[in-house]
C-alpha cells in the first residue's frame, strides 16, 4: 500500500491523514464549488471509508442541500477560512478532501469534470477528461 495521504488547510489547524487510494477524483463545475473555490472549479479526491481517516483540529461545518436533495457538508478552517473537506449524509462512509489541501498535490489525477453544464468559459480544462453535464449515476 502507497503512503497515506496527508493535507490540511492554509494555517495549519485542520490536518488530516488518510489510509487508503482515492475512488473517486473529479473537477466539478457546479456554482457551489465555484462559490467555495472562488474560481471556476473544485478539485476533489474522495475516500472510500471514514474509519481510515484521522482529522486533527477542529473545523467548522457548513450544510448544503445539492440537487438531489441530500445534504452536504463542507468543513473549513475557522481560522484561515481553507477549504479542506466534505462529507455526504446520504453516503456517510465517503471522505471527500479538495486536492490543493493535500501536501502533495500532484498526487491529484482526476478521472472526470462534473457539472459542466454549469462551467464558465474562461474556465478550462483538460479535454481528454470525460465531461458529466451533472453528476455522473449513481
Ligand atoms: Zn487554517
Ligand atoms: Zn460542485
Amino acid at each position: 500500500m502507497s503512503d497515506a495521504y496527508t493535507g490540511g488547510c492554509a494555517c495549519g489547524a485542520v490536518r488530516y491523514e488518510i489510509s487508503a487510494e482515492p475512488i473517486f477524483m473529479n473537477h466539478c463545475q457546479c456554482r457551489d464549488c465555484q462559490k467555495v473555490s472562488g474560481t471556476g472549479h473544485g478539485s476533489y479526491l474522495t475516500f472510500p471509508s471514514r474509519a481510515q481517516v484521522k482529522v486533527a483540529g477542529q473545523a467548522t461545518h457548513w450544510d448544503t442541500v445539492a440537487d438531489r436533495g441530500n445534504v452536504k457538508t463542507r468543513g473549513f478552517c475557522p481560522a484561515c477560512g481553507a477549504p479542506v473537506y466534505l462529507t455526504f449524509a446520504a453516503m456517510p462512509d465517503l471522505f471527500t478532501v479538495h486536492a490543493a489541501s493535500l501536501d502533495d498535490p500532484g498526487r491529484y489525477a482526476p478521472h472526470v469534470v462534473t457539472y459542466s453544464v454549469r462551467a464558465n468559459a474562461w474556465d478550462h480544462l483538460d479535454t481528454a477528461l470525460p465531461k458529466f453535464e451533472k453528476m455522473p449515476a449513481g
